[in-house]
């Protein structure tokens, strides 16, 4: 809790950033050959890679629907990618997170579109800082764009924290570690405009004014994020564009 560490001081982060200002962030689309689609991305120290795999058949068969395609996401954390060496394989939080980032994914995803198949997300944490959920559903959307799933919008995550009495956006480890409350959200942002919310979750408390004021500014974090999104998107196509013309 807060009274073991000052997350403010001066009226500044720990890291110099102001209340609503993001971490620094890199995205790129399209670094793995073999997946359909891939992206990496960094927020802060987080560092993550996602690959979307599909339309594709789907094993075992029995999972299968036949009047929508199967939506899979798992979220992983690689063993070196936290001070304590996290033991390899699912634990109940990332269960927990690739289950919510999945249902962030399902409605957006135009699933009727493909009977019988799957689409496969993966995302891997390499290193880890606080809001891995959130860089992974951001990179994941990339990839998902990149492998040319067809969708009704993209879906942007960006958390916000209540560190020593103030919202903070984009929280650093210290900050969730120690902050009074933690909040996650990811939106489905359509067409330049948020939409509606896709994930919220919360670690802690805040009362409704704060929760009110926490996704305004969520919402405005996470326009600046699909803003990067769309570039490294673009980035990736006028390059396509250029091979193509080279070859
Ligand atoms: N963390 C860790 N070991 C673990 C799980 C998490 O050190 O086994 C750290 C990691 O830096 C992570 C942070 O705690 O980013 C916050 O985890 P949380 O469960 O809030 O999810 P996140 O904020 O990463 O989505």
């Amino acid at each position: 809790m807060s009274e073991d560490i000052q997350l403010i001081v001066d009226g500044k982060r720990l890291d110099g950033r102001d209340f609503n200002e993001l971490r620094p962030i890199k995205i790129e689309a399209g670094i793995l050959k073999r997946a359909d689609g891939s992206c990496y991305i960094e927020m802060g120290k987080n560092k993550v890679v996602a690959a979307v795999y599909g339309p594709r058949e789907v094993h075992p068969r029995h999972l299968q629907d036949p009047s929508k395609a199967v939506v899979r996401y798992r979220y992983n954390m690689a063993p070196f990618s936290v001070e304590e060496r996290k033991r390899p394989g699912p634990d109940r939080r990332s269960v927990e997170i690739s289950k919510v980032s999945r249902e962030a994914f399902e409605p957006v995803i135009m699933k009727e579109l493909f009977p019988r198949s799957g689409i496969d997300i993966f995302v891997e944490v390499l290193q880890a800082d606080a809001g891995t959920r959130t860089a992974c559903i951001n990179a994941a959307t990339v990839a998902l764009v990149d492998a040319g799933i067809p969708m009704k919008g993209l879906i942007t995550s960006v958390a916000v924290a209540k560190a020593d009495g103030v919202l903070v956006l984009d929280p650093m480890k210290e900050e969730d570690n120690y902050g009074e409350a933690d909040v996650p959200f990811a939106f489905l942002i359509r067409n330049g405009k948020i939409e509606s919310i896709a994930l919220l979750q919360m670690d802690g408390r805040l009362s409704a004014e704060e929760l009110k004021k926490a996704t305004q500014m969520a919402k405005e974090g996470a326009m600046k994020i699909y803003e990067l999104q769309r570039e490294a998107i673009m980035k990736k196509y006028s390059s396509e564009e250029i091979e193509e013309q080279v070859i």
